[in-house]
C-alpha cells in the first residue's frame, strides 16, 4: 500500500490526482490488474470524472453544495455536517483496472480526490491487487 499526500486549499475542492496514481502504477502495478483509491477521511471522498474541460470541476461542485446545502439544523457539534454527507454522497474508493502499469481510463476520465472540508493536509491510500 502507498499513501499520496494531498493539500488542499480551498473548502470545497476537487484535486486531479490521476498523474500521481499513474507514476505508482508505473513503478508498482506492472503486474497487478487493478488500482484501489481509498479514501480514509470522513469529509473527503474520491470520484472519477472528466479532467479536459476544466468547468466541469467547477459545475460538479456547484452541484454537490445545491444538493447539500449547510443547513442550521445540523446537529454535529463540530459544524461540518454537510461535508460528511457529501463525502457519503460521493464515496470512499474506487477501483481501476490496469494494464501494464497504466490506469485504463476513459479518453476523457481522470481521478479526483474531493476534498469538502479544506484546507488541509490529507491522505489517500493507493494499492495494487
Ligand atoms: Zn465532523
Amino acid at each position: 500500500m502507498y499513501n499520496l499526500t494531498v493539500k488542499s486549499s480551498h473548502k470545497n475542492e476537487l484535486i486531479d490526482i490521476t498523474d500521481k496514481i499513474n507514476k505508482l502504477a508505473l513503478e508498482h502495478g506492472k503486474n497487478k490488474s487493478a488500482c484501489l483509491v481509498f479514501v480514509p477521511h470522513t469529509t473527503a471522498a474520491v470520484i472519477i470524472n472528466e479532467n479536459a474541460d476544466p468547468d466541469v470541476k467547477v459545475d460538479i461542485l456547484l452541484g454537490v453544495n445545491h444538493l447539500v446545502p449547510d443547513y442550521m439544523q445540523f446537529k454535529h457539534m463540530e459544524g461540518n455536517s454537510d461535508a460528511h454527507i457529501k463525502a457519503s454522497l460521493l464515496g470512499s474508493s474506487e477501483i481501476i483496472p490496469l494494464q501494464a502499469g497504466r490506469l485504463t481510463l476513459g479518453t476523457w476520465q481522470g481521478v479526483f480526490f474531493a476534498e469538502f472540508d479544506g484546507p488541509r493536509s490529507r491522505t489517500v491510500l493507493i494499492s495494487f491487487i
